[in-house]
């Protein structure tokens, strides 16, 4: 099975600018610099054939690239437990716009539907179980942060390999949006590859 979700990509330089906010801090887990994404709609476990369409179903979304900003920072929490620590994303109606349209498109491929509404974020930092005046003092200490607007010119379907030690996300489609001229190395390098799988043995964790 592949456990698949649709996300953007960041440019390095922000995720580097993400990567610079990690601290100490009890029972945090933080997202590797590289792994720095923000999830547009996360799909779960679906055989090859399921892939298959869904790729293909994402192919026909057409939309114009735009700019994004990420400024500032919250926190999920349940039970006043702190669960994710995250950076904001500054608010958009072409991001909003071409999350609907990957929403339908994958309507029409049984999908099952998000029940929560869609918050965008970028996650920097998880926890099992911790309180939130840590997550806070983060909040305060860190502040302002600003990532300044950066280009967005695709999204990615990515593939998730759960690991022990993190996640692995690898691009199994990038879907170029309208306007600047697209180059991405994955494009081409991951569309013929045979799937692969953990051989490791690591055992696997869930969300
Ligand atoms: P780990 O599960 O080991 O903490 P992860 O959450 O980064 O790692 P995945 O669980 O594969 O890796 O999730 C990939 C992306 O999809 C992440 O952005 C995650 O927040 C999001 N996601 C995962 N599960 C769900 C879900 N049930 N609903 C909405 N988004 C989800
Ligand atoms: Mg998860």
């Amino acid at each position: 099975m592949n456990r698949l979700f649709v996300a953007l990509a960041l440019p390095d330089h922000v995720r580097a600018a993400l990567s610079r906010l990690r601290r100490g801090f009890p029972g945090a887990r933080w997202v590797a610099e590289e792994n720095f994404h923000l999830t547009l709609r996360f799909i779960g476990a679906v055989d090859n054939r399921a892939m298959d369409d869904i790729a293909a179903q994402l192919d026909r979304v057409r939309e114009p690239g735009f700019d994004l900003e990420l400024d500032g920072f919250g926190c999920f929490e349940t039970k006043g437990r702190a669960r994710a620590l995250w950076t904001r994303v500054v608010a958009s109606d072409e991001l909003l716009h071409l999350q609907r349209k990957i929403d339908t498109a994958l309507d029409a491929v049984g999908v099952e539907r998000e029940t929560r509404r869609f918050k965008p974020h970028v996650t920097l930092a998880r926890f099992k179980d911790a309180p939130l005046g840590p997550v806070n003092d983060f909040i305060c200490e860190a502040s302002p942060f600003s990532t300044g607007p950066f280009p967005v010119g695709s999204f990615t379907l990515y593939r998730s390999f759960l690991h022990r030690d993190g996640p692995i996300y690898r691009p199994e489609v990038v879907y170029p949006l309208d306007g600047d001229a697209f180059s991405d190395p994955y494009f081409d390098e991951f569309r013929d590859e045979e799937d692969y799988e953990i051989t490791d043995g690591a055992a696997l964790s869930s969300h």
